[in-house]
């Protein structure tokens, strides 16, 4: 059997271009331009080519781009200073504040010092908080992501067994709180875990989040499952100066003999998360001036 492969790349397109009609109505009907705050500390060359990458894409949907770029030495307390104008800026929709910081500032306190409402990432742990309950938060991006991929493929998630590989802040938990939120039954799997193969074994959705370039292979998997690959994982070079390949934690090679349906790396999961990013931006400029969420583009 070889697995449907899900293309994230494509689809992501499709959710930028809904996100991009939204916001061509809202100035239309309502004089509304959301606006998106990207922080970037330091850098770190993979940072900068997201943050890049972000500022172009919120350009491209129509919406205000306002990129700060702050020097490595810059203080916790001037950080924060920032964060707090972005707070109380009417322009600004939707607050980022790319990670990792430099190891002198406090991520958590930065986090958690933006506006819940500007939380575009959904990491302040008062969306946090409202996700485990299942109450209207701001979602974080890549799971977002994996969620509408899968939607996309069932229709309903009801009575699935999912099992989560990974059980990081950003990825792993929050994953695993919205399959709950459309009832799955969810496991999640961790390194400490026992006999990891027979746990992924049962599952019809595999989320891998795991950091391990191929660790999930094939005989992991239920015939037919559908697997989801988060991992982005760049191989050692064949050659010098060369630069090595970019793979996921799944074993794509095996997996997709297995699986029913699976999304490669790249061109999966990956393009999602910037995606969702502007998803997250236009629900949160609804919400903020009370107007209907964009159907199709929340959890
Ligand atoms: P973390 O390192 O924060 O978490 C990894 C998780 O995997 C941990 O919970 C860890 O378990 C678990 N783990 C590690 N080794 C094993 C093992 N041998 N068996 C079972 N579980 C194991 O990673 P992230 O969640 O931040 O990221 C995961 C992957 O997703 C990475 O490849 C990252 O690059 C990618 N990523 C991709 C994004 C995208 O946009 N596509 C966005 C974010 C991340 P324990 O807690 O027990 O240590």
């Amino acid at each position: 059997m070889t697995a449907q492969i899900i293309d994230g790349k494509a689809f992501a397109a499709e959710v930028r271009a809904k996100v991009a009609e939204h916001v061509s109505a809202l100035k239309a009907d309502h004089g509304i331009t959301p606006g998106l705050a990207v922080v970037l500390v330091g850098e770190d060359p993979a940072s900068q080519v997201y943050v890049r990458s972000k500022g172009k894409q919120t350009v491209e949907a129509g919406m205000e781009s306002f990129e700060h770029k702050l020097d490595v030495s810059t203080s916790e307390e001037d950080l924060l200073a920032l964060v707090d104008k972005l707070n109380n800026d009417p322009a600004v929709n939707g607050i980022l504040v790319q990670l990792p910081l430099p190891d002198h500032i406090d991520e958590e306190k930065v986090i958690n010092a933006i506006d819940p409402a500007k939380d575009v990432d959904g990491f302040h742990i008062s969306n946090v908080g409202l996700l485990a309950t299942g109450q209207k938060a701001m979602v974080p991006c890549t799971p977002l992501g994996c969620l509408m991929l899968l939607r996309d493929h069932f229709g309903s998630l009801s009575g699935k067994e999912a099992v989560v590989v990974g059980r990081s802040n950003i990825v792993g938990k929050p994953m695993a709180q919205l399959l709950l939120r459309d009832s799955c039954t969810v496991t999640i799997a961790h390194s400490r875990t026992k006999d990891i193969e027979e746990v992924v074994k049962r599952a019809d959705i595999v989320i891998a989040a795991v950091g391990r370039p191929e660790m999930v292979t094939g005989d992991w998997l239920k015939k037919g499952a559908v697997v989801i690959d988060v991992g982005i994982n760049r191989l050692p070079p064949a050659e010098e100066g060369a630069k090595g390949k970019l793979v996921g934690d799944v074993d794509f090679a095996s997996a997709s003999q297995v699986a029913g349906a699976i999304t490669p790396v790249p061109g999966g999961v990956g393009p999602m998360t910037i995606a969702c990013l502007l998803a997250n931006t236009l629900t949160a400029t609804c919400r903020a001036n009370g107007l209907p969420e964009p159907e199709g583009l929340t959890a």
